[in-house]
């Protein structure tokens, strides 16, 4: 079957299962064709060789190995879309042709962008190399899951049931739209050699969300490791970690309501946890010192602070448990009137000396809150670093790789904060380096084929990220002189600023501009920005905090001094003899610059994309609801792909192929012809009459402009069958 067979011959009963060959092109039409196919348990829709994947919310046979077997090897458009058809292409692309790869995964949480990645590392593992050294490599690779997301890869690999998943981990926790979300974005390097077999990796996470650490909404959880570690620990270890069995027992683990979950098995999972860690080659004394802080996390969060008085009349605050905060210290290796010094005062340099304020009883409960959600990102990170150590690879030699992408798609909520700021950002990059990298190959390919480029029609999103990123002038360069600047700076000045610098800008608004002044749909308190995929209102309220992600200085002293080897190692500026006075980067910087990181590894290697959809607010098979795909169609900007795609021609295809389906259609001409396939090809237009202007005669391919074309002969071609 070919491209074309595939896409139009099923197209009566299961949908197109290429968009690009939509006609006319309108969202209507796009969303009843995803229905049709998700409705047929076709959950995967190609653009062009972009995957589009619809959340079936229960097992398909679509992993087995057999379909992987199908699948090996086999030309992209021979069989139903799949996200396994690109990953071929792309392992083989990079296996023998050199060219590095990687796949973007993007769409809201619950979508399926994490079963994705690992549909892929599923379809690599089986197809790559065997033997013991690589099996090795392949196992840690894999193994590194379970512990940041808590998912037991092995299942893939054995092909058990999606939901036979055992949960666990260090980033993933239950929210209301998936028992299992990852909270924060993950890209992996798959290092390969030349024979095309896994030699390692390199993983960067993003953005973990941290907040987390210290709140939950209702029906959400903390991180699953919480959970785990004091369900599944033996009596004895908690006891060394002076912890209560009961999560109820902890401030922390109590925001959401729902400390157990009927579908997990806290408890083994926290083997399975341990076991992968020590895999991956975590010491067993490693394994303590990682327990010991997350359960300083959940005691630091019981600790409280009550107001008190000073004699100046200034406001101060005293702890009330202060055992708890003993028992911290001890896990800690520090002095408890340290720790409860820094938790109550923060030190103020002068041009002369440092004096000691006092904090109110709520600026010590923020600052308590704070040291919790460094000292558990850090550790993050630290984990990250880790796993890191142990798969990076270690021979020398050329390498080749193919990274894969999870992170979260454009989100836009009915409050939009700090948060929906930075990862819209991002998507919007990720949609410049799509426009970039998709008309790049579209060129290369017109340029191979000798066909003329032709302007299309796109929008191109440049103007948002520069509005947002541009040094000096963009929204995150504002936003880091407001929190920079000294004075009273706060997230109202901000908008001023923002109001007198980019009102004349065409994506942005807010009722300090005189276009948009006396728009009721704004808040006063907000601006908005017009991002590629809509229009995104965002509450200033919390910009600077967020941004400034501050620490108090005394605490990173105090965490420093501790004689926890780990400690000493995630705090490295509260050691005295380096510190510095200058203040570390702002959270937007820092994502910018990890962003604009990420970006340029992009651009040196060959761009995949699968988008995922997630068809119901329940979880629930079969149920497909068309306001909530809409929505997302819109997000995540899947029209402007097919335009994108489109840009030139809708069609492309070999002449040999394309000849053998429609030669049937100039029958007459036929048996007797005995020349090229592109002059048998140009004969058949002529015949059909295909104007020049809809087609054009590439070296080896024919391009074709307008799907209708194509459905006129697939028509022609069934009469006459
Ligand atoms: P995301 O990473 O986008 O937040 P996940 O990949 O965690 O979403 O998917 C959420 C849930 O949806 C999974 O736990 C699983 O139950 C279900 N799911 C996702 N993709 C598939 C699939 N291809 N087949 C079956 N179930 C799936
Ligand atoms: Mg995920």
């Amino acid at each position: 079957m070919s491209r074309l067979g595939g896409a139009v011959e099923n197209g009566l009963h299961d949908g197109l299962s290429d968009m690009c060959l939509l006609e006319p092109l309108e969202e209507d039409a796009f969303i009843d064709n995803l229905q049709r196919r998700f409705q047929g348990d076709q959950i995967y829709t190609y653009i062009g060789s972009v995957v589009i994947s619809v959340n079936p919310y229960q097992s398909l046979p679509l992993y087995t190995h057999e379909v992987i077997f199908q699948y090996r090897s086999r030309n992209i458009y021979e069989l139903p879309p799949h996200i396994y058809a690109i990953t071929d292409d792309a392992y083989r692309s990079m296996r023998d042709r050199n060219l590095d790869q990687c796949v973007i995964i993007s769409g809201e949480s619950g979508a399926g962008k994490t079963e994705a990645s690992k549909v892929i590392m599923q379809f690599v593992a089986a197809v790559s190399g065997k033997g013991a050294n690589i099996d090795r490599v392949k196992e840690q690779l894999l193994q590194s899951n379970p512990v940041l997301e808590g998912l037991y890869i092995h299942g893939v690999i054995k092909n058990k049931n999606f939901n036979d998943f055992l949960f666990t981990a260090f980033g993933n926790a239950k929210t209301t739209r998936n028992d299992n979300s990852s909270r924060f974005g993950k890209y992996m390097d798959i290092e390969f050699d030349y024979k095309g077999d896994p030699v390692g990796g390199v993983i960067t996470n993003y953005l973990l969300e941290k907040s987390r650490v210290i709140w939950q909404s209702k029906g959400e959880r903390n991180f699953h490791i919480f959970y785990q570690l004091l369900s599944g620990a033996d009596t004895s270890f908690l006891k060394s970690l002076k912890l209560l069995r009961n999560p109820e027992s902890y401030a922390f683990l109590r925001h959401g309501g729902c400390s157990h979950i009927e579908s997990v098995d806290d408890k083994h999972n926290f083997t399975v946890i341990k076991n992968a860690m020590k895999v991956i080659g975590f010491k067993e004394n490693e394994l303590s010192l990682v327990f010991q802080l997350v359960a300083c996390v959940l005691k630091l969060g019981n600790i409280h602070f009550q107001h008190i008085s000073n004699f100046d009349g200034t406001d101060g605050c005293k702890l009330i448990n202060e055992e708890e905060v003993d028992e911290v210290c001890d896990l800690l290796g520090c002095v408890s009137s340290d720790l409860i010094d820094a938790l109550r005062h923060r030190s103020v340099r002068t041009n002369t000396e440092t004096v000691q304020m006092d904090l109110s009883a709520t600026e010590a409960t923020y600052a308590r809150d704070a040291l919790c959600k460094a000292i558990y990102s850090r550790l993050f990170s630290w984990l990250v670093a880790r796993i890191n150590d142990s798969i990076r690879v270690k021979s020398r030699g050329k390498r080749k790789s193919m990274g894969v992408l999870d992170i979260y798609g454009f989100e836009i909520f009915d409050t939009n904060s700090f948060e929906q700021f930075i990862i819209n950002f991002c998507n919007e990059k990720l949609q410049q380096l799509f426009i970039e990298l998709t008309l790049r190959e579209e060129q290369e390919e017109y340029i191979a084929e000798g066909v003329q480029w032709i302007n299309v029609d796109y929008f191109n999103n440049a103007v948002i990220c520069d509005l947002i990123e541009k040094n000096n002038q963009g929204i995150l360069a504002m936003l880091d002189e407001e929190c920079l600047r000294p004075g009273d700076t706060t997230d109202q000045t901000f908008l001023q600023k923002l109001n007198s610098l980019c009102c004349t800008h065409q994506h942005f608004e807010s009722r300090g501009c005189r276009k948009t002044q006396s728009d009721r749909t704004l808040p006063l308190d907000a601006f908005r920005l017009i991002h590629y995929a809509g229009a995104v209102t965002y509450k200033v309220t919390g910009f600077l905090d967020k941004n400034n992600d501050l620490l108090f200085r005394d605490l990173s002293y105090a965490m420093f001094s501790c004689s926890h080897p780990l400690l000493q190692l995630i705090f490295p500026e509260g050691n005295p003899q380096r510190s510095s006075l200058k203040r570390p980067a702002t959270a937007g910087s820092q994502f910018k610059v990890s962003v604009n990181d990420l970006m340029r590894n992009l651009k040196t290697k060959c761009p995949n994309y699968i988008r995922c959809i997630k068809p119901n607010d329940y979880k629930r098979p079969g149920l497909f609801v068309k306001e909530i795909v809409l929505h997302q169609v819109r997000y995540l900007g899947l029209m402007e792909n097919v335009r994108v795609r489109r840009a030139g021609y809708a069609f492309r295809q070999i002449y040999e192929q394309f000849l053998y389906r429609y030669k049937m259609l100039c029958s007459d001409t036929w048996p007797l012809w005995h020349g090229t396939a592109k002059e048998g090809v140009a004969r058949l237009f002529a015949k059909l009459g295909v104007h020049d202007q809809d087609c054009a005669f590439g070296v080896t391919k024919i391009f074709i402009r307008n799907p209708r074309t194509l459905f006129c002969m697939e028509d022609m071609r069934k009469l006459k069958m």
